[in-house]
């Protein structure tokens, strides 16, 4: 089986299902696209002659690949169904060129070119063979790719059968709006000792450790009265709020930090002359952290009461995700062995603690350490998303190799 080949069939293949989650639907899946790529991934695996998938009403697909090594660990790997909507095309138009250090045009009809000069990561694939989009959308390795290796896996274990322990997969929906599908994955269907996202992240890239996420929303009340009869009477929510999001300027904000650093986001504000909104995500690597920023978010509520008494003052925090090292414990075999399987193949590796969750944040949440190996894709949620085909290659063989050692 030429596993390059495989691997670019099926990446197209899975392109070509429109797929974007949407941010604004209540249910899950967020939308059709998805849907019908985990039927067709459930058709796929049964034209191989696999038949224990399981299709859930959310989409949700999980397989099982029974093993004959029973003193094997159980092993699993987790891809999600959507792309992200970022307010490109939804339709993904793939294409694959040669990088001999030139810039390269994306699409001619637009203008659209890729340099070094914008993209210098572009250096490092210097010769390659490179998927890009035709610039109008992402590219979708994320997810994508991931898919596609799971996919080629399952296919070469059917071509080519070696001894392996039992092996789930599951394709979630809805990760890119809040991890939703990972968060109703029921574990009792997904009975896995170890287990790996594989998302994002150029090659080598591990990722063990991501952000406590959370988000605030302060909802004002105030008193509405016409200018001329306003003295003592009116309440004006909109400053209310100013004086919230105040508050918030030296606790770190996204522009400001980076590395370990958490931050306040304001990301929405709403106001009229007798009520106001805003929206804050809550972001730490550290737990104590996190529920102190929470905690300081009360206290801020508290004081606009005593400042504006008059005002109705309401705050709600939600927690969306966790970090992964939290689920860690003193457990870190799974760990252990992703490293183990980079220095086998001689693939560099690169740990970082990721601004951001995978689904991984969300299974860790249940108990479930998750760690993420890369896919070998760049610039993710952008039209200049790219994954050079060697760099996806090894992502298959990582995912091949935890296979053969659990
Ligand atoms: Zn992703």
């Amino acid at each position: 089986m030429n596993i390059e080949q495989v691997l670019v069939d099926y990446f197209h293949r899975y392109l070509a299902i429109s797929s974007q989650s949407d941010s604004q639907a209540t249910i899950v899946p967020s939308s059709e696209g998805q849907r019908a790529l985990a039927i067709q991934l459930q058709n796929d695996l049964g034209a191989m002659g696999y038949d224990e998938t399981k299709l859930l009403d959310n989409s949700t697909l999980i397989a099982h690949f029974p093993g004959n090594k029973p003193s094997a660990k159980k092993l699993g790997f987790v891809a999600h169904l959507d792309t992200v909507d970022v307010g490109l095309s939804p339709d993904i138009k793939p294409q694959q060129l040669h990088y001999s250090g030139s810039p390269l045009c994306l699409n001619k009809g637009q203008n659209i070119i890729v340099s070094e000069e914008s993209h210098p990561e572009l250096a490092r694939y210097l010769g390659q063979e490179i998927l890009f989009s035709d610039g109008t959308s992402v590219l979708g390795a994320d997810n994508k790719a991931a898919i596609a290796v799971m996919m080629t896996l399952a296919k070469s274990l059917w071509e080519d059968p070696v001894d392996h322990g039992d092996l789930y997969f599951a394709f979630t929906p809805d990760e890119e709006i809040g991890l939703r599908g990972a968060k109703e994955l029921p574990m009792e269907l997904f009975p896995v000792d170890h287990c790996y996202t594989i998302d994002c992240c150029e090659r080598g890239e591990v990722i063990h450790e991501t952000f406590n996420a959370g988000s605030a929303v302060l909802n004002i009340e105030g008193i509405t009265a016409h200018p001329m009869s306003a003295k003592n009477v009116l309440v004006n929510p909109n400053l209310v709020a100013t004086d919230f999001i105040n508050m918030l300027n030296d606790m770190g904000k996204p522009e400001q930090t980076d590395g370990r650093e958490g931050y306040f986001w304001v990301t929405d504000i709403q106001g009229c002359q007798n009520k106001a909104c805003v929206s804050v995500s809550i972001r730490d690597f550290d737990l104590t952290g996190y529920e102190s920023r929470k905690q300081y978010l009360e206290s801020l509520a508290k004081f606009l009461k005593t400042k504006h008494p008059k005002a109705v003052i309401q705050l709600s925090i939600t927690d969306i995700y966790s970090n992964i090292a939290q689920a860690m414990g003193g457990d870190i075999e799974a760990l252990d062995r992703l490293y183990q399987v980079l220095s086998d193949l001689e693939i560099p590796a690169k740990s970082i603690a990721m601004r951001g969750g995978t689904d991984g944040s969300a299974l860790s949440a249940k108990g479930l350490f998750t760690p993420n190996f890369f896919t070998g894709a760049h610039n993710f949620h952008s039209p200049f998303e790219f994954l050079p085909i060697p760099s996806f290659v090894d992502s298959y063989r990582v995912a091949y190799r935890l296979m053969e050692i659990a």
